[in-house]
């Protein structure tokens, strides 16, 4: 159709995965392990509970369409001027909005492959092209490869570190090569949707970029560690807030509701509480992988809440097996890496679940 904008009609399906209802559906199953999103299957801290109680959020009133006291907290969080702070619905939100902001047609946009779906699509858009940077032999970062594209001046860079779907973040070193290679016309975008389950050894990438004069934007989320993908809430922390304004500019007005604001609040007030989640989780991340590799397969390292491996098998056919176990997982549909799968870790019961009907399969 001629209203049809060519640009979105062309553009690759970000795959959502199942629902909970149509996973059993499809299992015939009650006891659904869902492993395919990357959550907290402890969900979130009982301080979130008590901040949405009975009346503590005024439903009837629009929320703060510049999210102030979230901001406030995040600023004192992580020592940032509020200016340089914008919430979205979900970091989603903000890559959007960053896509919006800094592309026009025909403009260029660097990512890794296999990439996080949104890195591509949200460029794609509006009508940029996006260059994929592919992971090494060793499953990891080809830093030689994104210095080289770098050289070409992209207009943005989306950097996911840790790596969604494959896990491996950059050490110091090769994230500093890449702040090094890229010009001062690229937009540096770091997305660190995981930040907060990387080991000691993974620097921390808004440090090290705001000691640098480049532009750049930091992507977090509350919906990994801190459990609260349901409500949506993430954030950017821009280098200037000449940036902030170009994306608050491109979001939606009331882009958070008011009880996505108040959970998030309540959240960042109880750390603590995070950081047990986190242990567990990652804990639990490396005897998954361990396991894995016992079964003799090839498993990326991992500084995520997530592992992705080869199956050595088409993923899809194997994701539908796993299904009818009631495990669900996220085959990689894309062209390159059909035998890749990404799993999540979920609690200690559903990551047996996953590698009991896993074994069944592949033994
Ligand atoms: N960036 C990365 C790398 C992600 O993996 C995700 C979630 N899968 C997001 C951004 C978006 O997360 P959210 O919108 O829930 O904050």
């Amino acid at each position: 159709e001629p209203f049809f904008n060519p640009h979105v009609e062309a553009l690759p399906k970000y795959n959502a995965g199942l629902t909970l209802a149509s996973a059993r559906a499809a299992s015939g199953l009650e006891r659904i392990a869902r492993l395919a999103s990357n959550e907290n299957p402890y969900g979130c801290s009982p301080a979130v509970q008590q901040a949405l109680a009975d009346g503590a959020v005024e439903l009837w009133r629009y929320s703060d369409p510049s999210c102030e006291l979230l901001r406030a907290a995040l600023g004192k969080r992580l020592d940032v001027e509020l200016g340089n702070i914008v919430v979205g619905n979900g970091s989603e939100e903000m890559i959007a909005a960053a896509s919006r902001a800094f592309l026009t047609a025909g403009g260029i946009a660097l990512t890794v492959a296999p990439c996080f779906g949104l890195h591509e699509i949200e460029p794609l858009a509006v009508g940029a092209s996006v260059t994929k940077i592919p992971m090494t032999a060793e499953l990891d970062f080809d830093v030689t490869g994104l210095e080289a594209a770098l050289a070409q001046a992209p207009n943005i860079l989306f950097l996911p570190s840790p790596w969604n779907p494959v896990g491996a973040a950059l050490d110091r070193d090769g994230l500093a090569r890449l702040i090094e290679a890229a010009p001062a016309t690229t937009l540096f975008v770091l997305d660190e949707a995981y930040r907060e389950f990387v080991s000691d050894a993974i620097p921390d990438g808004l440090e090290m970029l705001r000691r640098t004069q480049r532009p750049y934007i930091v992507l977090r989320t509350f919906s990994k560690a801190f459990g609260l993908a349901g409500l949506r809430v993430g954030y950017a922390v821009c280098s200037s807030p000449r940036i902030a304004k170009m994306l608050a500019a491109a979001k939606t007005p009331f882009n958070v509701n008011a009880m996505a604001q108040a959970a998030a609040v309540a959240a960042l007030g109880d750390e603590a509480w995070m950081n047990a989640a986190v242990n567990r989780l990652t804990v639990e991340r490396d005897r998954v992988s361990k396991a894995l590799r016992n079964l003799g397969l090839r498993v990326a390292r991992s500084e995520g809440n997530f592992l992705f491996f080869d199956a050595a098998r088409d993923s899809a056919q194997l994701a539908t097996a796993l299904l009818k176990a009631g495990v669900v997982v996220k085959p990689w549909l894309e062209p390159g890496y059909r035998t890749f799968i990404r799993v999540s870790t979920g609690t200690v019961a559903e990551n047996d679940q996953f590698l009991d009907a896993l074994r069944a399969i592949v033994r």
